[in-house]
């Protein structure tokens, strides 16, 4: 009866808990944030699937051997509005939980990203109203704190305060703006916004950390793209001239300094300390051949973690 289930429910535990507790604590994704942030993806993805596929696989059990051609048989009584006569009332249980948790999981991640994109609207509508536009992007408030971070969307902006202008040398201001745009360019929102969903569907302490890893990993990569264009140098000074400091609204933008993309929950702790990501960006030694393996290794442990329950729920 649990033939099929048993896997899928020791890989739904396992994604669950230890699997983002360990890789949460893990350093390699400092070297490796874009590895990093599709192995958590694949976490994700892949959790979902056995969360839902253990339910279900003990649901069709009396219905054929196979996960895939027990949902067949289950769909087609459905469709004449019929319960197949060999399902008991732990089949039916199962089968209840797996679609509460398909509704759950589904509909969170759908509402949390409407939400998020009117939040973003609004706000890109305030800052065109109250803000100088400087071009396409780029907002100017006059406002004499430090601050700059990204509304990011399809038509994303950029915004930041005359207190930022002021602050900071030009070079280190092309560095902030380098990094915003690299927010905005590759969308990282869409990144982080899953993350958010999924710990509002099961607030889990796991769910929070891995909330705060990816958005974290997001900074890095932005740090990254902007440290190409501007330097590192430069970067290093004006996370530690403005790092830290706050824009208008906290949640869904993405400041250079300590809180980003969509982190939508208060119960997140800043992602990535700015003083972190200075040192990252100061102590960046080349990398050792292991070191360099661990990249790859991630990238194939996140298409296995996919493929793996993928295969085994259609097989
Ligand atoms: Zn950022």
């Amino acid at each position: 009866m649990f033939a099929d289930a048993w896997p899928l429910a020791v890989l739904a535990i396992l994604l669950a808990w230890p699997v983002p507790v360990f890789l949460a604590r893990a350093s390699w994704p400092r070297r490796h944030a874009r590895a990093a942030i599709a192995l958590w993806q694949a976490v994700g993805i892949a959790g979902g699937l056995s969360l839902i596929g253990a339910p279900l696989a003990v649901g069709v059990a009396p219905l054929d051997r196979h996960l895939r051609t027990g949902l067949v048989v289950l769909w087609r009584d459905a469709f004449h509005l019929r319960v197949p006569a060999s399902l008991g009332l732990a089949q039916e249980i199962a089968l209840a939980l797996a679609a509460v948790l398909t509704v759950r999981l589904v509909g969170v991640t759908l509402l949390s990203a409407l939400r998020i994109e009117r939040d973003l609207r609004r706000q890109r509508d305030a800052v065109d109203l109250a803000a100088e536009h400087a071009d396409r992007q780029l907002r100017v408030l006059e406002h004499a704190a430090p601050a700059a971070y990204c509304l990011p969307g399809t038509r994303p902006r950029i915004v930041i305060t005359e207190g930022t202008i002021a602050a900071l040398a030009p070079d280190e201001l092309e560095a902030v703006l380098a990094h915003e745009r690299a927010h905005a360019r590759w969308r990282h929102e869409l990144v982080v916004q899953p993350f958010v969903a999924w710990e509002s569907a099961l607030p889990l302490p796991p769910a929070r950390r891995a909330t705060a890893a990816v958005t974290g990993l997001v900074e890095m990569l932005a740090d990254d793209h902007a440290a190409r264009s501007a330097g590192r140098p430069a970067l290093a000074r004006a996370l530690v001239a403005i790092g830290g400091t706050a824009g208008p609204v906290p949640n869904q933008r993405m400041n250079p300094g300590a809180k980003t993309a969509a982190s939508t929950s208060a119960s997140v702790p800043p992602a990535t300390p700015t003083l972190d990501r200075v040192q990252r960006l100061l102590r960046a030694a080349t990398p050792n051949l292991a070191e360099r393996l661990i990249g790859p290794a991630a990238w194939f442990a996140a298409i296995l973690l996919v493929a793996g329950p993928t295969w085994y729920v259609l097989r």
